[in-house]
């Protein structure tokens, strides 16, 4: 067990400092849907809709419950199910998965980018079967997948591209915004998330006018009009609550994606001669630094220097998927994922988030040349003490 010696405190997240900055105008919001009382569908989600569609430089944009939600049912509006498979990465949030999996369809997974630890274009043709009908790219740490490459590979075989960019609300991909490059995309406003409701919500965004309105359909019981069933839907719609807080901190989330890119910009002179592996953005990509992820092999000892000095730093993912007990029956082994592996064991996440200042990040960056220093390479025990 770890325990805080340190005064300092660096949390990983602060919600509660975004929310004292804009506090009036998210009470007045949440208020006037108390007045409206539309607590179902109401204005503040078709309102929101068209402003994050327009945000996204799409031509539609349908609020739902969750991003889990979102990626499920833009594959169910694909009619991707049962009998059919569906690739992602290997190194991505459990949601990206189960999305495929609750839909009815197969989970097929590639390995990461060593670099960028995105979607590696170049492993995708192997994986496709006569099955395949989609590919999830995954924009992972609010960087875009290598998307040009992806589509070619997509459209020389038929195959549907949806966007998970839970991490990457407003990155840009050769100067056109995540959630534009595929066939459809799928957005996560979980309270973390660069753009966080107070509480769960997603959405879908597509150009594609019949995807969208399957989706309006799907999300509320698969009716087109009252009592009146198309298909047979969900209950997966975003709560009009939600979609009030969601609107004010739109308006905030260019601001706020900016503050995190020189926060990332501080990280990475500070850190640029620590023997650390610092995050790379690939040239044609513009990254929203959901995370600021480093690189060690002494990750797990660093992590627990960190946390003693008062600073929380998180692992993103300490399991890929393949190695998940949930997964154990896609049939995947240690080994067969290498990138994705070692990046569990090596990849830190550290605090990272708008209302961070620069004396935070000058001792998060103080504190890893300290501990880079005392440690010289040797791995410290169970007990923090060095070794050798
Ligand atoms: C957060 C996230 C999701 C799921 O979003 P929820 O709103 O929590 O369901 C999916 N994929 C990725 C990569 C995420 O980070």
């Amino acid at each position: 067990m770890s325990t805080n010696t340190s005064s300092r405190q660096v949390p990983f997240v602060d919600l509660k400092a975004q929310y004292s900055a804009i506090q009036a105008e998210i009470n007045a919001a949440i208020e006037q849907v108390l007045h409206n009382t539309d607590f179902i569908l109401g204005q503040d989600v078709e309102a929101f809709e068209q402003e994050f569609a327009a945000y996204c430089e799409v031509a539609y944009a349908v609020g739902v419950d969750s991003g889990m939600s979102a990626l499920e049912l833009a594959l169910r509006a694909y009619e991707i199910g049962s009998g059919d498979e569906v690739i992602t990465v290997a190194n991505t949030f459990i949601a990206t998965a189960l999305s495929i999996t609750n839909a009815g369809a197969r989970v097929v997974l590639v390995d990461a980018d060593p670099i960028t630890y995105t979607l590696d274009p170049a492993q995708l043709e192997a994986a496709i079967t006569k099955r395949t009908r989609a590919i999830i790219p995954v924009h992972l740490y609010g960087q875009p997948a290598d998307m040009d490459r992806i589509m070619q590979i997509a459209h020389k075989h038929g195959l549907i591209v949806i966007e998970d960019a839970c991490q990457a609300h407003g990155a840009r991909y050769k100067g056109r915004r995540a959630g534009s490059l595929g066939h459809a995309a799928a957005f996560s406003f979980y309270p973390g998330k660069n753009l966080g409701a107070y509480g769960d919500g997603g959405m879908v965004v597509t150009n594609d006018e019949r995807v969208a309105n399957s989706i309006r359909m799907l999300r509320n019981y698969g009716q087109r009009e009252k009592y009146h069933h198309v298909v047979q839907g969900y209950n997966r719609r975003l709560d009009t609550i939600q979609a009030a807080v969601l609107r004010v901190k739109l308006r905030y989330l260019d601001q706020w994606n900016d503050a995190r890119r020189q926060h990332a910009t501080r990280y990475n002179v500070l850190l640029s001669d620590a023997p650390v592996t610092l995050p790379v953005v690939a040239d044609q990509a513009e990254s929203v630094w959901h995370l600021f992820v480093i690189g060690t092999p002494q990750r797990d000892s660093l992590r627990k220097y960190l946390i003693e000095q008062g600073i929380s730093a998180g692992m993103h993912y300490p399991v890929p998927i393949h190695l998940q007990p949930a997964y154990a029956d896609l049939g995947y082994k240690k080994g067969d994922f290498p990138v994705s592996e070692r990046s569990s064991e090596e990849l830190l996440s550290l605090p990272m988030y708008p209302e961070l200042t620069e004396d935070m990040i000058d001792y998060v960056s103080e504190q890893i040349h300290t501990f880079m220093r005392r440690n010289a390479g040797l791995p410290l025990n169970a007990q923090g003490i060095l070794q050798g």
